[in-house]
């Protein structure tokens, strides 16, 4: 096992890795930038290195300061946690070369993954069904029309270095396409310095479910169900649950077989996800691959009874999978509790958290980095605590999350505490039938 590693990270994660580390004996390293000074993540790590300015782009980014903190401090490996440098090609790659474990997937599975054009063609040659669309990069709009007609309308437009739904532009006719192509071409090339655009039939009412995916370093790879991620505000996920409400014996174990399938194709090592559009036939798509730990991984912890950070740790030392089949049991939900403001567009509300008690009790968990006194800095993600609850059935745990949220008090910013409130009481999430256009005609009632 590895003696002493630096997380690449910040937040929630950066202290659930720390945590892990801990449990194992292996001695860590935290990077903070100078935002981040009164972060727990620095306080409960056993050496911290300030690796710059508040920016991302002068710290959390800046690979050769995290590389040069991990020499200082000898550490002998890297967890990225997720966002940040996590699936960086050329950051794996230079952990590598200076002698440092990535723990994570090689540079190589990182780059195929990473062009979500190229994975798509990956997966497609590996014998899993993938969303109709263009076989790889689409130059101009012209061409775009062509594909659109040939697969039929509506489409999407997406980045093929996309990521946090950005970049993506839904084309309902053909008098749509130009504009939208340019626009998107615009979006993409700002936010991930890459302009190329790759188009697909979109799912009309889909349900968004990912398998979380395994490998290991002796060619061994295992599933770990699925998670049902449809509850999602412009793309982006809010509530993520194990199982999925949709997903029967059946069609776990066909999504499975797909998602190991396209993981021997690349010799998949460590943490993966591979998500997918399942419609209302219970038909699958291959959509992406994430390739590193998600944000929603403890939903799958829960139902699994594994701790999915000790596995990547262990699968990066050289250790085989377990050997026994994963059985999961009972049911798990995840809130996000954003730094937001529900009532005004969720608009990001950083600020002084002056007060702030977490919920407890059997099967209630609270990964979070937050605490009396703790300034959100405006400067990252807005996430500032999960809210993950298990009960035996569906049911008992959406009135445990239920239950959970009513206690859970943060006072002095805006937080989603609010709106999950009014979504656990929702009828039709709470019945399980819902699609990822479910919070489209949700209206959120701050008053209630
Ligand atoms: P990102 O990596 O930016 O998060 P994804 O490819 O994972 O982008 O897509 C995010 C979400 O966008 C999906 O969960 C789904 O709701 C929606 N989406 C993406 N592609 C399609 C499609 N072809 N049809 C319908 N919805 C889609």
């Amino acid at each position: 096992m590895f003696k002493k590693v630096l997380i690449a990270n910040r937040g929630e994660i950066a202290l659930r890795v720390i945590r892990v580390c801990k449990q194992f004996g292996i001695k860590t390293v935290a990077v903070y930038s100078q935002a981040d000074r009164d972060s727990l993540h620095v306080r409960f790590a056993d050496e911290a290195v300030c690796i710059g300015p508040a920016a991302s782009k002068e710290s959390y980014l800046k690979i050769p300061r995290i590389i040069a903190a991990a020499e200082i401090t000898n550490a002998d490996a890297i967890h990225p946690g997720y966002g940040f440098l996590a699936e960086n090609a050329s950051f794996a790659e230079i952990c590598t070369t200076s002698g440092i474990k990535f723990i994570g997937p090689t540079p190589e599975m990182i780059s195929q993954m990473g062009d979500k054009a190229l994975a798509k063609e990956t997966m497609k040659k590996a014998g899993v069904p993938v969303v109709p669309g263009s076989d790889g990069v689409v130059k101009e709009p012209g061409e775009a029309v062509e594909i659109a007609r040939a697969i039929g309308f509506p489409v999407i437009i997406k980045a093929v270095a996309g990521g946090g739904g950005r970049g993506m532009r839904i084309v309902r006719e053909e008098s749509e396409m130009a504009l939208a192509f340019k626009t998107a071409q615009h979006e993409a090339g700002q936010a991930f310095n890459n302009p190329d655009l790759y188009l697909e039939k979109y799912v009309v009412n889909p349900r968004h479910v990912e398998v979380q995916v395994f490998g290991d370093q002796r060619g061994n790879v295992m599933h770990f169900g699925e998670r049902d991620c449809s509850v999602q505000r412009r793309h982006q996920k809010l509530v993520e649950e194990s199982p999925s409400p949709v997903v029967d014996d059946e069609l776990r174990q066909k999504m499975g077989e797909a998602a190991i399938k396209g993981c021997k194709a690349v010799h998949y090592e460590n943490a993966g996800t591979i998500e997918f559009l399942v419609d209302k036939d219970k038909n699958f798509y291959f959509m992406e691959m994430n390739t590193r730990i998600q944000v929603e991984h403890p939903v799958t912890e829960q139902v699994t009874g594994h701790d999915l950070v000790k596995l990547q740790l262990r699968v990066a030392a050289g250790e085989a999978l377990p050997k026994r089949k994963i059985t999961p049991r009972g049911h798990a939900i995840e809130c996000r509790i954003n730094a937001e403001d529900p009532a005004n567009g969720f608009r990001p509300c950083p600020g002084l958290i002056t007060d702030f008690h977490m919920p407890g009790g059997f099967g209630v968990r609270v990964d979070t980095h937050s605490y009396a006194g703790y300034h959100v800095p405006p400067y990252y993600d807005s996430l500032i605590a999960k809210l993950i609850v298990f009960a035996q059935t569906r049911d008992g745990a959406v009135n445990k999350m239920a239950s959970a949220l009513e206690e859970f008090t943060i006072e002095g910013i805006k937080t989603t505490i609010p709106f999950h409130r009014q979504v656990m009481r929702d009828e039709r999430f709470r019945s399980g039938v819902f699609d990822t256009s479910f919070l489209d005609s949700f209206e959120f009632h701050p008053q209630d």
